[in-house]
């Protein structure tokens, strides 16, 4: 076939079938049964392993990681999980930890090599750092730009009314290439729901930028909170660019609730961010994607001031959403394996997504039989492919 610039032959997609895929610019141009396709100037061999669209890293904190660093005893919380408590540790782990492009760099480069191709980071913009941290960040991603898309959510750590200037800050953040604008627990750090959100809103609106933001509150506080995010969106008519992060609230609900407000968050367009955090409730992911919402998922922290546990690994992040829902099923492993692909494209709005005709050659090949097997066996090494090119193989980036 003419324009071929790479084949890859013998990939085993996700439907069971044995494949050759040819690229060129970037792009998938064919997909054809193996064996079946002239050769091109350049043939990677994929030898039947399974090939699956690079995962969707779709919230992490770049600014605050302290993988590849020195390690850093994790501090618990005095009387319980607390927000405020857990950022002022975090102000002191940051005062001794070694500079943020060393730890970021470090960061990225775990998680290329296990896969992750696209990104959502989460950097601090309020009182506190000010800009610092995105100018930093927005270097790195130029540094990175051909092996990893990055978007960066402007994220007020300290809150937003209650770190002075951070209202302006978030303004000047998209103005210097942030992408979103992030929230955080809008009434339980703020302590004024509405006040919060006009401001993430707001800026949003002005500059036409899509939302994130973190939401820890449990209970009835997270669930009406969620319901103002997801009112205010259907409002500005913003559906599909607003994510919530952690919901943990939608897991304390009973299954009628949960349904109701699961249809409210599909009709909004608001995505839903878990993680499958350790000893909490957090989003029924099989209830909510029952209803239509888009559930994506992330590694958030690595080894910061928040716990010492991540390995920027997204198909170890499925076995760990599939293992806390109780899913057994092909199916239900199935739906763990989109949380982390095709339903994170989508939460990121991601262009040419997927193994397909025209989409990115964003791929990861996996010692797997199919996508169920992965899932639970979370097979590695791997080599990861951006555009066609070889960019990490054997666990390290390859340059
Ligand atoms: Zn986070």
């Amino acid at each position: 076939m003419a324009g071929i610039e790479t084949l890859f032959t013998n990939a085993t997609l996700a439907d069971g079938s044995l494949k050759d895929i040819g690229v060129a610019g970037g792009r998938i141009v064919a997909i054809e049964p193996a064996g079946t396709t002239p050769k091109a100037s350049a043939t990677v061999d994929i030898a039947g392993a399974l090939l699956v669209p690079a995962f969707v890293e779709g919230h992490i904190h770049l600014d605050t990681s302290f993988y590849g660093d020195k390690w850093i005893p994790h501090k618990a919380c005095t009387n319980g999980f607390d927000v405020h408590e857990r950022v002022a540790f975090q102000a002191q782990n940051m005062a001794q930890a070694a500079p943020i492009d060393e730890r970021a760099r470090k960061q990225l480069e775990l998680c290329v090599a296990n896969g992750s191709l696209q990104m959502r980071s989460h950097v601090m913009v309020d009182g506190s750092v000010g800009l610092k941290s995105l100018e930093t960040i927005l270097k790195i991603r130029e540094e990175y730009r051909d092996i990893i898309d990055i978007q960066l959510v402007a994220f007020p750590q300290n809150g937003i009314l209650k770190s002075p200037g951070t209202p302006e800050l978030l303004d000047e953040a998209i103005a210097l290439g942030a992408d979103l604008v992030g929230g955080l627990d809008p009434a339980s750090f703020d302590r004024d729901l509405q006040g919060h959100l006009d401001v993430v809103f707001g800026v949003a609106e002005k500059h036409g930028v899509g939302v994130d933001i973190h939401l820890h509150d449990f209970g009835s506080l997270g669930a009406f909170t969620v319901e103002e995010i997801c009112a205010r969106t259907a409002a500005l008519g913003m559906q599909g660019r607003v994510a919530i992060s952690h919901a943990y609230g939608l897991g304390d609900l009973d299954p009628d609730s949960a349904r109701r407000i699961g249809g409210k968050i599909a009709r909004a367009g608001v995505s839903i961010m878990t993680n499958a955090p350790g000893d909490h409730v957090f989003p029924p992911v099989a209830l909510l994607r029952g209803e239509g919402v888009t559930v994506f998922s992330g590694s958030d922290n690595i080894r910061d001031s928040w716990w010492p546990y991540g390995d920027g690994d997204m198909l170890s992040r499925a076995m760990m959403i599939g293992y806390r829902s109780g899913f057994y099923t092909d199916d239900e492993l199935t739906a763990a394996f989109d949380v982390v692909t095709t339903a994170g494209a989508k939460a990121l709005g991601l262009e040419g997504y997927g193994i397909a005709l025209g989409a990115k050659a964003d791929f990861v090949t996996l010692a797997a039989e199919h996508v169920p097997e992965a899932v639970v066996a979370v097979p590695k090494p791997r080599r990861v492919f951006k555009e066609g090119r070889l960019v990490a193989e054997n666990g390290a980036v390859v340059r």
